[in-house]
């Protein structure tokens, strides 16, 4: 089954809460900064300045709303 890449730019993030309200499956406001990041179910790599992870694919659709929902655009999801 393809893989889902999900790139959240932490410096871009505002912290407005928008993608985890669209997509806490995926998304969830981090405990260190209050910046997105991706939950650690799926995290790859956590920093202050950036959260990247792999979800299965039927979590792609969730994933691309919030990302479209964005007001800085701060979340790119690809198919692998
Ligand atoms: S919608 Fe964008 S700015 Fe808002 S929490 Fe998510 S990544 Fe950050």
């Amino acid at each position: 089954m393809a893989k889902v890449k999900v790139t959240v730019d932490r410096d871009q993030c505002i912290g407005c809460g928008v993608a985890p309200t669209v997509c806490p499956q995926v998304f969830v406001l981090g405990s260190d900064n209050g910046k997105n990041r991706v939950v650690d179910k799926f995290s790859t790599n956590l920093t202050e300045s950036i959260s990247e992870g792999e979800l299965p694919e039927d979590l792609y659709e969730c994933a691309a709303q919030a990302a479209s929902s964005c007001p800085v655009s701060a979340i790119r999801v690809q198919k692998l």
